[in-house]
């Protein structure tokens, strides 16, 4: 891409081998939005081309030169585009290409999507002539009309001064949401065709997006709708059709379809997913997710945070930036899952694994911005950062609200039993118990079980207990194992 003549005007190099490059803290000469400050990119259809200066950039707020080295600012990218072919459900699909395109540029990083963009741009760029991000805009527009030619007129406007940023993030989130609702009345069942979305695979080359009327995209900018509409205009693009197959598990929400997608498009290392589970065969997640679930073993329950979240630590210890390390990559991970906000609306939201019922901990600015999705027996039952730090307290929170898990999580969609609850375990375990090797054994191998989770049923010769041990550390010096004939095998 480096030989065209507008290309050379830029003081900065242009290829595809730079998505992915990261502009780390020490190299960086500002930032723009990320966690620190608002930012958004929004791309809206003018039906009208004479309303397009096509290629013009402007910019309100400070510009490169007149930003401190080292600061973080507001930063939004607008752009209006004009194309017979164009159609107001494309807005979306293009957007999601911003990230794309921007990422060819050496020396700029651009994450995330929508409300969550987090930009850098390096101190090596602006030592290399990089002074304005008209520059930017202007290389990108030219990015998008090389890539994309149903894009007739293009034009951007960046904004920098916070307080306009401010305003407008407010008309960019409402803008975002009624695209969200669209997709809510139709369901998996309806179609039969689920769309891939590779767009991540450069940096993430085992992720397999897969997008279906009930579980948008895990980065939030790609709807079923849009997915149709990129796979129809640009059919070579990223969001090509997956036939959805036969259907294996309704409730997990898997497809013959989607499993052979999920060979195809991790080359291999993955087999099968299922689109509605958290901890069985979950869908892979790539490092652009709005939100991370995680698992929490000592409640049997599950766990959110969102990007953005004000909320620096969770009952696991940890705060989003870490647990994202944990999720991303394009791997399946057991215990960890990467999300769409959205998808908290789904009436199939993690259904395989009880759904709601087996939700436990939520951010709290999480909880009330979903708080419309949240089943109304299930809202005072999910703690926040507010009630619960631990998670020793988290499980004197469940008890008391007496949260399904406790007992067992029934799935409300078929009556199945997924987890068989703890409260049991806690009644039935004695205030004291201690396993005793046998006779003479060192007091090492003696364990006392009363702060591990024992499960104690009956007693007697043919009511065995039955002990289960998390997170303990045992260490045994000897086991003598007897037979009934009473003769010893020591070991
Ligand atoms: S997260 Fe998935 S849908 Fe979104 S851009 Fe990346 S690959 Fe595409």
């Amino acid at each position: 891409m480096a030989d065209t003549e507008e290309e050379e005007k830029f003081p900065f190099d242009i290829n595809p081998m730079y998505e992915g490059e990261r502009v780390r803290k020490a190299g960086m000469y500002v930032e723009l939005g990320g966690q620190g400050k608002p930012g958004y990119e929004l791309v809206l259809f003018e039906p009208d081309p004479e309303r397009i200066k096509d290629g013009e950039v402007s910019l309100i707020g400070p510009d490169l030169e007149d930003m401190e080295e080292g600061g973080n600012y507001a930063y939004a990218m607008i752009y209006r585009v004009y194309g017979a072919q164009i159609e107001k459900d494309l807005e979306a699909v293009i957007e999601r290409r911003n990230h794309e395109y921007q990422s060819y540029i050496q020396g700029y990083m651009h994450l995330n999507q929508r409300a969550e963009i987090w930009v850098r741009i390096s101190k090596e760029a602006v030592k290399k002539g990089l002074k304005s991000l008209k520059q930017i805009g202007k290389a990108t527009i030219m990015l998008f009309k090389a890539e994309l030619p149903f894009i007739e007129k293009m034009e951007a406007t960046y904004i920098t001064d916070e307080e306009e940023v401010k305003r407008g993030l407010e008309e960019a989130n409402r803008i975002y949401e009624a695209r969200d609702v669209k997709t809510r009345g139709l369901h998996d069942e309806d179609v039969d065709e689920f769309y891939q979305c590779t767009l991540c695979q450069s940096f993430a080359p085992t992720n397999v997006c897969v997008v279906s009327p009930d579980r948008i995209a895990l980065c939030g900018a790609m709807s079923w709708f849009d997915s149709r509409a990129a796979a129809r205009i640009d059919p070579e693009g990223p969001n090509a059709p997956i036939p959805k197959g036969d259907c294996i598990d309704p409730i997990g929400g898997e497809y013959t379809g989607v499993n052979e997608a999920a060979v195809r498009l991790s080359s291999g290392e993955y087999d099968s997913i299922k689109l509605h589970s958290f901890l069985e065969k979950p869908h892979t997640s790539c490092g652009c997710f709005e939100v991370a679930g995680f698992y929490i073993p000592e409640v049997e329950g599950i766990g959110w945070v969102h990007r953005g979240s004000k909320v620096t630590d969770t009952p696991i210890g940890l705060p989003f930036s870490t647990i994202a390390g944990s999720v991303g990559g394009g791997k399946q991970v057991k215990g960890f899952l990467g999300i769409g906000i959205q998808y908290f609306y789904s009436p199939k939201f993690i259904q395989y694994d009880g759904g709601w019922r087996r939700v436990v901990w939520m951010a709290s600015d999480l909880k009330a911005r979903v708080a419309e999705a949240i089943p109304e027996e299930m809202k005072d039952k999910i703690a926040t950062e507010k009630e619960v730090k631990t998670i020793e307290e988290l499980r004197e929170f469940l008890q008391r609200v007496d949260h399904p898990v406790v007992k067992g999580v029934i799935r409300e969609v078929d009556g199945e039993r997924v987890t068989e609850g703890w409260a049991v375990e806690a009644e039935a375990a004695p205030a004291e118990v201690e396993v005793r090797a046998a006779e003479g054994a060192p007091s090492e191998a003696r364990v006392p079980l009363t702060s591990v989770p024992v499960v104690a049923s009956g007693a007697g010769v043919n009511s065995p207990i039955k002990i289960i041990l998390k997170d303990a550390d045992i260490s045994i010096g000897k086991i003598i194992v007897k037979r009934k004939e009473e003769r010893e095998i020591k070991k």
